[in-house]
């Protein structure tokens, strides 16, 4: 036998941790080092362009080219002082990756040798020939030019030889191409209307910061074990493989001890994102066998959602030094978890009020409990486009598959806040309700204890639950860039604040005080969600999926219809009106979408046909051609097989399911042969659904093939081997 199994299992078995090489210090001491933040701002830059920056940071003022200038010629200081050689625009594409293209910093000076340059103007914009870019049709090839634009509220970054520069990608026609800039007019959107809303609580707020705190799982395997695997290593996800013996029904993975050479590869993750100012700080086993989590401190969304992308690109590179390859996959393996990336999200105004934190009186509350039900009102209206948001190929595998919300999305409340909404309800409109506030007096609003959610009062299968002071968007896939549900969320929450804005000034119109005005307001829009969007139960369960259809919830399960939801009058009315995307940029999403999605399903096919056909069908044929001679053998010695029962019995099987897959790679072929011939992009994506689907069909014969093969013969990593080597 060529490819020896064994041996690569027992060499990936034997594998040392990698030494940990402490860096010098405490990690408050290295922290950030790498960031061009606001302490090396006041130390290289001179105090009018420190001013000018800080005003375009805090206040989003424009910046003009001299300030650019003064800004690019403190960071090229700093950056020399590191050893840069090279800069780059870092951005935010509408692929699986993040992009950069490095320019040295070097430059004739004019007079026979070469010096650093770095001016505002590369800060600011760059050119980079970006015709290869997923852009849905926005730019023809003859006008293919985009640009990326710096954007100053997510610091540069020094990474190994190069200063990265956080920027946006646009078309020259002005349409965002990326992740990154819708997100950011969302945010804006979404402080905009809530500061119209909280000032009626307290005039001195100007400001209201979107938080994200993002927890993202990921598998490790071994890199030699995943080279023998073409499914993983070109799909990022195996497609057949029988389920271990012992898998994750023992439980004794979550949060047990990390083994040495997982840790020394967290740790050493640890101190790189440290070092890049990201506030690393939750590490632990996950459910499944070599599943793990990492979380960071929550922050502003737009930084947030970077350090996330830069953690990703850490994690890949520093898995790679430990023998490991990460897989961001949702769902690499089947029969087990897969991963997610819960995005937990708030909102805070620039005074510190965290408004989805019950308050500290009356009126606090009651501001939460507007924040909380326009929330939840914002999340049901537009309960099919945010599961659109998140929807995708891979992602697919996940929902409603193992301890994974199912494909609907509802809210998770927890009994105090189911409780609060029905006494809202039930009291009598008009009149201030009954319950004592905090200061003794009866100010018609209820109570609520500060912290009332304890880790008991968890619902694992919502797709969207509230945790106390902040809602956990758990659908999120863990491969994906979390600016697409982050840019759904806030411009949904930020169109219905508006509304409730409006309703609510009606009120106040009409002499009532803001109490019972905001009290007026609430309440319809409670009685619409309470029995809608609101859901606490199991929804892992079959009678949740019939019940969420009767209360008019979307659940619908396919992909490339889901996406249809970002076209349909009431998103693009959403978008519009918050000035998140216009409507040609929704279109060209879509078609950037549906194609992203047929190619990754082409690619899955394409493996899963080579696969069987050129190493588990070849295989079983050597185990079948070995037990027949042996019924040969048998009959030539003893003149009859009758000892020779089971061999005749393994030849049928095998024979049985060798032809079975081969009949269903040969109908997959041709069922791909004709959703390659459709030229629009839903339609072939929508072809290409039903091709995913029958991968399913094909994997199964596989998986029994590998029950009765000879495992000396199988030429696959098996799942026991690939979970539980580490
Ligand atoms: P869990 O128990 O849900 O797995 P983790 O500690 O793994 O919790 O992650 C919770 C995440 O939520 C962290 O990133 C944390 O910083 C973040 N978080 C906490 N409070 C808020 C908040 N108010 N807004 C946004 N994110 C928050
Ligand atoms: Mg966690």
């Amino acid at each position: 036998m060529s490819f020896d199994r064994f041996n690569l299992v027992k060499e990936s078995f034997g594998k040392k941790a990698l030494p940990f090489v402490a860096p010098e210090g405490r990690p408050s001491d290295y922290f950030g080092e790498l960031v061009f933040d606001r302490e090396k701002m006041h130390k290289y830059l001179d105090a009018k362009t420190l001013a000018a920056l800080l005003d375009c940071i805090d206040n989003g003022r424009s910046l003009d080219l001299a300030t650019a200038d003064g800004v690019a010629a403190g960071m090229k200081t700093w950056a020399l002082e590191h050893h840069v050689t090279h800069v780059t625009h870092w951005f935010q594409p509408l692929t699986d990756a993040t992009a950069e293209k490095h320019d040295s910093l070097i430059d004739y000076d004019g007079k026979g040798g070469v010096i650093e340059t770095f001016d505002g103007k590369s800060l600011v914009q760059q050119e980079p020939d970006a015709s290869s870019f997923p852009n849905g049709g926005i730019r023809a090839t003859f006008e293919a030019r985009g640009y990326t634009a710096w954007d100053p509220t997510s610091p540069v970054y020094i990474m190994g030889d190069t200063l990265c520069i956080p920027t946006v990608f646009i078309s020259y026609t002005g349409e965002a191409l990326d992740y990154k800039a819708p997100l950011k007019k969302a945010l804006k959107a979404v402080s905009d209307a809530a500061v119209d809303v909280c000032r009626l609580f307290d005039p001195k707020v100007s400001k209201v910061y979107s938080y994200l705190g993002w927890e993202q799982e990921y598998f490790l395997v071994d890199e030699d074990l995943y080279s023998a695997r073409p499914d993983l290593m070109i799909s990022g996800r195996t497609l057949m493989g029988h389920a271990s013996s012992k898998n994750q029904q023992l439980e004794d993975h979550y949060f047990a001890s990390i083994p040495s050479r997982v840790a020394s590869f967290m740790r050493d993750l640890e101190v790189a994102g440290h070092r890049l100012g990201i506030p690393l700080k939750t590490r632990h086993n996950e459910v499944a066998p070599n599943q793990f989590e990492l979380a960071p401190i929550y922050g502003e969304t737009n930084l947030a959602n970077d350090q996330n992308q830069i953690v990703m690109n850490l994690m890949n590179e520093i898995a790679r030094r430990h023998g490991f390859v990460v897989l961001f996959h949702e769902k690499p393996f089947d029969g087990i978890n897969g991963s997610g990336k819960h995005n937990n999200w708030s909102l805070g105004t620039d005074t510190g009020v965290q408004l989805l934190a019950p308050g500290k009186d009356a009126m606090g509350n009651l501001q939460f409990i507007t924040f909380f039900v326009n929330v939840l009102a914002a999340v049901q209206r537009h309960n099919g486009l945010l599961k659109a948001t998140i929807a995708s190929a891979t992602n697919a595998h996940r929902l409603g598959a193992n301890e994974a919300p199912p494909a609907i999305i509802s809210a998770f409340l927890g009994k105090t806040m189911t409780d609060v909404l029905h006494q809202l309800l039930e009291s009598p409109s008009g009149t201030p309700i009954e319950i004592a506030g905090k200061k003794g007096k009866s100010l018609g609003i209820i109570e609520i204890p500060q912290i009332f959610v304890d880790n008991t009062d968890r619902n694992r299968t919502s797709p969207f639950a509230f945790t106390g002071n902040r809602f956990e968007f758990r659908a999120v896939g863990s491969s994906a860039n979390c600016a697409g549900a982050m840019t759904t969320l806030n411009a949904a929450v930020a169109e219905q604040l508006r509304e409730f804005k409006a309703a609510l000034d009606e009120n106040l119109a009409a002499g009532k005080s803001l109490e019972i005005a905001v009290m007026d307001t609430l309440k319809p829009i409670i009685a619409s969600i309470i029995d809608v969007i609101c859901f606490d139960g199991n929804g892992y369960s079959d009678e949740w999926q019939k019940e969420a259809a009767r209360r008019g919830l979307d659940t619908e399960t396919s992909v490339p219809e889901m996406f249809l939801q970002f076209t349909r009058p009431e998103s693009v009315k959403m978008f519009t009106s918050t000035g998140v995307y216009t409507e040609k940029e929704l279109q060209a999403r879509n078609e950037v979408k549906w194609e992203t999605y047929t190619k990754k399903v082409q690619i899955e096919a394409r493996v899963m046909g080579r696969v069987a056909t050129n190493h588990i069908i070849p295989a079983a044929l050597e185990y079948k051609a070995r037990l027949l001679r042996e019924i040969r053998d048998a009959k030539e010695v003893f003149g009859n097989i009758g000892g020779c029962n089971t061999e005749v019995s393994l030849v049928s099987k095998i024979s049985d399911l060798v032809a079975d897959i081969q009949a269903k790679v040969d109908e997959m072929v041709l069922a791909r042969k004709a959703a390659n011939a459709i030229t629009d992009e839903y339609e072939k994506a929508t072809a290409y659904h039903a091709i995913a689907e029958s991968l399913f069909a094909i994997r199964k014969p596989i998986d029994k093939l590998e029950e009765i093969v000879d495992n000396k013969l199988w030429p696959l990593p098996k799942y026991r081997e690939l979970l539980f080597i580490s």
